[in-house]
C-alpha cells in the first residue's frame, strides 16, 4: 500500500476526482474510502465480493483504522460488500478510465517503463479475451456463438497494454466487445445481428488512446489476425508503427514473396550464440510490397528468428513491421517487439484469470457495473506489479539477504501478507508521508 502512495503521492486526490458518485446521503461512505475498499478486493486477491465481508469486515482489529489511513478519511464503520456494488453502479466507467490514464501518465513521466522501449517507442500489445459466458441471453449486448444446437452468450474485451521492463504490463485502454446495435434485434436471429469483433473494437480503442496520449511514440505488437489493410491504415493514421506476427495462412502471396526474396539475400542474416547454448539466427527482407483487399498499397519490412536450444529444441517466428529492419535493428525488434510480446501476452491475462484476481468471476451480472469491476481489476493489477517489481520490496529482500521470491515464497503469499498487515498491523503515519516518498528513488526491476 505504501508502494501506491510512494509512486503516486496524490493518489487520493485522483480518487476525489472520480465523477460525482450521486451516492445518496443514505450511504455514509465517501468516494475515496469506497474506491480503496474496491481496490482491496483485487490488491488482496480476495477472489469474490463476499470475501470482503469475511476477510475484512469480520476479521482484523486494524482494518478500519488502516483503511482510514490509506484513504485519509474518518469513517466510523466498515461497509458491506453490497455497498461496493452500489458504488460500482454510481461511478461511471469513464471515471475509472481517467484514473488509469493518470497512473500511466505518471509512470511514463517517471520513465519507469523506458527500459522496455523498442527503438525509442513504447510497445503496445493488443490482446482480446473472453470474460463472461452464459448459457442464456444475459443482456441486450451479448455476443452470440453457436455450438451445435446450443447458443452461448458471451462478453469479451480487447485490452491494450504497454510493455514495461521485467515482464510488467500496464493496462492503457479497454474496449468491450459487445453488440451495440442490439436494439434492432427484433425479428432477427442471433446470426443476423451483426456481431462486434476484435478488429472493430480496435478501430474504437486505438484512436481514443491516441487522444489521451498524443505524444506517445507507439509500436503496436499484435498477432497475425491484425495483418490486414485496416490495421495498417489505422497505424498510419495514428502515426504509430507495428510489429505483426507473419503467418503463411493469413497472407499467403506475401509469404511466398518473402521466402523468395529471403533466399535471394543471403547477406541479410545475423547469428547469435548464447552462453546457455541457445543459437538464434535472424533473417530479414526490406520493402515488401503488399496490396490489401481494398486496393491500398503498402510497403514494409519482414523479419524472422529461428532459435535452437542445446537440447535440440527449435522455434521459428516471423513478423511484418513498419520499423526499419537491418543488421543493427533486427535483434532489438525481435527481442523487444516480437518474442517479448509473446511471452508477456501469455502471462498477462493468464495471471489475471488464474489467481486471486479471478478475472472471469461474475463480480456483477449488471453489464455496466461489471465493467467497473473490470477496470478496478486492471488498475489494481498495475499496482500489484509495481509492488512486486518495485524497488521497495527488492530493498526489503536485500536487507533480509534473500531474493524477493524467497522472502515470501510465492506471489500469492505477497497478497496474503498484505491482507494480514491490513488486519493486524497498526499502520503508522510516517509510512505514508509523501515527503519520505520524495527522498526514495523508486524504480522497476529491469532484470
Ligand atoms: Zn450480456
Amino acid at each position: 500500500m505504501q508502494t501506491v502512495r510512494h509512486f503516486f503521492p496524490e493518489f487520493n486526490t485522483w480518487l476525489d476526482r472520480l465523477p460525482d458518485t450521486r451516492v445518496p446521503d443514505a450511504c455514509t461512505y465517501g468516494t475515496r474510502f469506497l474506491a480503496w475498499w474496491g481496490l482491496c478486493l483485487y490488491l488482496l486477491q480476495l477472489g469474490s465480493r463476499r470475501q470482503l465481508d469475511f476477510e475484512l469486515r469480520d476479521g482484523g482489529p486494524r482494518v478500519l483504522a488502516n483503511l482510514n489511513r490509506l484513504a485519509a478519511t474518518t469513517q466510523t464503520t466498515l461497509p458491506v460488500h453490497d455497498t461496493l456494488d452500489y458504488f460500482a453502479g454510481h461511478v461511471a466507467v469513464a471515471g475509472w478510465e481517467a484514473l488509469r490514464t493518470r497512473i500511466v501518465q505518471r509512470l511514463l513521466r517517471m520513465k519507469a517503463l523506458d527500459a522496455a522501449r523498442l527503438l525509442g517507442s513504447f510497445v503496445l500489445l493488443l490482446d482480446a479475451t473472453g470474460l463472461l459466458c452464459f448459457p442464456e441471453r444475459h443482456c441486450a449486448h451479448c455476443l452470440t456463438q453457436r455450438h451445435g444446437n446450443q447458443t452461448l452468450y458471451l462478453h469479451h474485451v480487447l485490452e491494450a497494454k504497454l510493455l514495461g521492463p521485467g515482464g510488467v504490463v500496464v493496462s492503457l485502454g479497454s474496449e468491450f466487445i459487445e453488440n451495440a446495435d442490439a436494439g434492432d434485434r427484433k425479428g432477427k436471429s442471433a446470426e443476423e445481428v451483426k456481431q462486434d469483433c476484435e478488429l472493430k473494437a480496435m478501430q474504437r480503442l486505438l484512436p481514443r488512446i491516441k487522444q489521451e496520449f498524443p505524444q506517445l511514440r507507439v509500436t503496436l505488437a499484435v498477432d497475425s489476425l491484425y495483418a490486414c489493410g485496416p490495421v495498417f491504415a489505422l497505424a498510419a493514421a495514428l502515426d504509430w508503427s507495428f510489429v505483426v506476427t507473419f503467418k503463411e495462412g493469413r497472407t499467403p502471396a506475401l509469404w511466398q514473396e518473402y521466402q523468395a526474396l529471403l533466399a535471394a539475400c543471403p547477406q541479410n542474416r545475423l547469428r547469435r550464440q548464447w552462453a546457455d547454448g541457445r543459437v538464434q539466427v535472424f533473417g530479414w527482407v526490406q520493402q515488401l510490397d503488399y496490396e490489401d483487399s481494398e486496393g491500398r498499397r503498402w510497403q514494409f519490412d519482414a523479419l524472422e528468428c529461428t532459435e535452437t536450444t542445446a537440447n535440440g529444441g527449435r522455434q521459428y517466428f516471423a513478423w511484418l513491421t513498419g520499423l526499419p529492419v537491418g543488421v543493427k535493428t533486427v535483434e532489438e525488434i525481435v527481442q523487444k517487439g516480437g518474442r517479448y510480446r509473446w511471452k508477456v501476452e501469455n502471462e498477462g491475462f493468464n495471471r489475471q484469470k488464474n489467481s486471486g484476481l479471478n478475472l472471469q468471476h461474475v463480480y456483477s451480472i449488471d453489464p455496466e457495473k461489471w465493467k467497473v469491476y473490470y477496470l478496478l481489476l486492471q488498475i489494481a493489477f498495475v499496482l500489484v506489479q509495481l509492488l512486486e517489481r518495485g524497488s521497495l520490496l527488492r530493498r526489503l529482500a536485500e536487507e533480509a539477504g534473500r531474493p524477493v521470491w524467497k522472502l515470501f515464497g510465492s506471489l500469492k503469499n505477497v497478497a496474503r501478507r498484505l491482507l494480514e498487515s491490513l488486519r493486524f498491523v497498526a499502520w503508522e503515519d510516517e509510512w505514508f508521508d509523501p515527503r519520505q516518498a520524495g527522498k526514495m528513488r523508486i524504480g522497476l526491476d529491469t532484470s
